[in-house]
């Protein structure tokens, strides 16, 4: 019989990474948005709107924003998440990180228009988790999420197959997808025995899993998976990374057997900028400073800071700190300068000194968002992400057990 050889798949390169330097400065920390026009001569590739939203200034924009959601009434619901920019979080009727907005979404049974400012993951999870009459609207298209990207279903599915011949019989595996992933990946999660996390629960929802299987499938993000790991006793040698480029990800039969952690190869572009470096930068410029970063920077980072946890727990943190207190943040730059702004009291500023929002979630300008609403005021729903039946119930098993477990 002749063997099936599977063609090598190319690495590719994360858009946060491509599009990095058209936003990067170390001057302008504001990241004030400028004209769609003006932003596109960056050499970005966003999603197309007509041509008369491209000129529109920035104030105008808001106006008109205004105006619209003022318009739809409570037809409307607008989920903003943290790392939006100013322009447009202004508008989230619930701001939120991934965790808060999924709770949110299921909570929310009235609005018939759900404008999710955020990435096309966190729409398609809104959209499995509302009644199927609501519409969730994800104003522009090309919004996604590169660390998500870093898991197509197809060499998910083919990792999934390997794994189930290496440990089906000896011990089995659960799979656990971040948040941060495709409908499809929680859908896989959700029809074999896994569950979904977030940065908030990562470590309950290991926990359960342990109590499910021997051993776990995690994925996208190696960062968190490694960190929440460390946090369970789960030595580095009981881990191993899956390179989806290579068979068996680039392991042995009985290496597979050992582990108990298996993480997938994906990383944030936006995390990932955190050095050791910084920190020690930081430290030896205010001798009081404390250092808090998210759980998707690498785990020398995370030992080396005093805290880490999610977006909202740096926030908690930040927020409820005594007055005078001084922070050194690893997280998304949108949410830092906002935190800046909001705690005058303390100075609060990004361990990165070059300015790089997530390109990602940077699509989202105030033009698209108007575009869409204008849209809806004429009872056209443009760009609604809605997700098959099939993949909707056997995610929704995979959320649900999440939102159980914490
Ligand atoms: S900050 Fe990282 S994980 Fe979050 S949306 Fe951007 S690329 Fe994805």
């Amino acid at each position: 019989m002749a063997t099936l050889i599977k063609e090598p798949r190319k690495p590719t390169i994360p858009i946060t990474e491509l599009e990095r330097s058209a936003f990067c400065r170390t001057e302008d920390k504001s990241l004030k948005s400028k004209t769609l026009e003006e932003e596109f001569s960056a050499g970005v590739r966003w999603q197309k709107l007509p041509i008369e939203y491209l000129k529109i200034k920035p104030d105008v924009l808001s106006q008109r924003i205004h105006e619209r959601k003022k318009q739809l009434g409570t037809r409307l619901l607008m989920l903003g998440h943290h790392y939006q920019r100013d322009e447009v979080i202004q508008f989230a009727d619930l701001r939120g990180d991934s965790f808060k907005l999924s709770q949110y979404a299921a909570e929310q049974r009235e609005a018939e228009y759900i404008v999710f400012c955020g990435v096309h993951f966190m729409a398609e999870t809104a959209d499995i988790l509302t009644a199927p009459e609501q519409k969730v609207i994800l104003p522009n298209l090309t919004a996604g999420c590169s660390m998500a990207d870093m898991a197509g279903i197809d060499d998910v599915l083919d990792c999934w197959d390997d794994l189930q011949d290496v440990l089906g019989n000896d011990g089995g595996i659960i799979p656990v997808t971040y948040m941060n992933s495709t409908a499809s990946i929680k859908a896989l999660c959700g029809r074999n025995n896994g569950i979904v996390c977030t940065s908030s629960n990562a470590q309950a929802t290991f926990e359960w899993a342990l109590t499910q299987g021997q051993r776990i499938l995690f994925l996208p993000d190696q960062h968190l998976g490694r960190n929440t790991g460390v946090i369970l006793g789960i030595g580095l040698d009981e881990m191993l990374v899956w390179n989806p480029f290579k068979p068996l990800g680039g392991h042995t039969r009985e290496a597979l057997k050992k582990a108990k952690l298996i993480l997938w190869q994906g990383h944030c572009s936006v995390h990932t900028r955190f050095k050791t470096q910084q920190i020690e930068k930081a430290r030896a410029e205010f001798s009081d400073v404390k250092v808090v970063v998210h759980p998707e920077c690498t785990k020398e980072v995370v030992d080396m800071a005093d805290m880490n946890g999610s977006t909202e727990y740096i926030i908690k943190v930040i927020t409820e700190s005594a007055p005078g207190s001084v922070w050194a943040v690893g997280t998304e730059i949108s949410l830092v300068n906002r935190l800046a702004q909001e705690n005058p009291d303390k100075t609060v500023f990004c361990l990165d000194s070059m300015v790089c929002p997530c390109s990602t979630m940077y699509r989202i300008h105030p033009a698209y968002l108007l575009w869409v609403l204008d849209g809806l005021a004429e009872g056209v729903v443009v760009n609604r992400i809605s997700v098959d039946e099939q993949t909707r119930e056997e995610a929704k098993i995979a959320l649900e057990r999440m939102l159980s477990v914490v």
